[in-house]
């Protein structure tokens, strides 16, 4: 495998989000064949649930960009190793979860395969993955769409609302690089 730029989404709304989401980084410091290069903002943002939301906790979002020649499957693995590890336990998609982890690009690669889909079949879609990530790659070409992330956040139908936290991600654990943007 070459090197290639990926981009994962990441979304807590169980317990001490902000807590699971610094760990995550610190995780996602310590993946193997890979380095951790770029870091969005941390939003809070409101679920999208087919129950309802109400009173369903608004989870924190964020996107991290690494450079890895981990294969697509293998890193899947790895991050849901990773999900585990930070107390996932299978509610259903969009239902409570201490960590998701989606790999929404992988360089311009496309696959459509039992268990993964490369890109995330709803980045597109999702306004709390499409803030984060524009900060990081507003001129990333979706492979499939053909359109920039800046043109499919301006264009995008959610309505959940997402918010901008000034925190600064990762910062709970003291070593872990500063990473507001770029820590290249
Ligand atoms: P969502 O992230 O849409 O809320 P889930 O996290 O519950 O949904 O879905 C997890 C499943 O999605 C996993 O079993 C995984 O196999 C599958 N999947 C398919 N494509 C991807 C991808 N690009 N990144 C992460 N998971 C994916
Ligand atoms: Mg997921």
């Amino acid at each position: 495998m070459s090197i290639e730029t990926v981009f994962i989404g990441f979304g807590s709304n169980q317990g001490d989000r902000h807590d699971y989401c610094d760990r995550a980084l610190t995780l996602m410091n310590l993946l193997p064949h890979s380095q951790l290069t770029r870091i969005s903002s941390y939003y809070e943002t409101e679920p999208i649930d087919p129950h309802g939301t109400m009173g369903t906790t608004w989870f924190y979002n964020g996107v991290v960009q690494i450079e890895t020649n981990i294969a697509p499957h293998s890193l899947l693995e790895i991050l849901q190793e990773t999900e585990r590890g930070l107390g996932r336990h299978d509610d259903g998609r969009n239902g409570p979860r201490t960590m998701d982890f989606d790999i929404l690009l992988y360089g311009q690669h496309t696959m459509a395969e039992p268990g993964l889909t490369i890109p995330h079949p709803r980045l597109h879609l999702r306004r709390f993955v499409l803030a984060p990530l524009a900060e990081l790659a507003p001129a990333w070409v979706h492979p499939i769409l053909k359109k920039s992330i800046t043109e499919l956040l301006n264009n995008v139908d959610d309505l959940a609302q997402v918010q901008k936290l000034k925190l600064i991600p990762g910062s709970r654990y003291g070593h872990y690089p500063t990473c507001a943007r770029s820590l290249s």
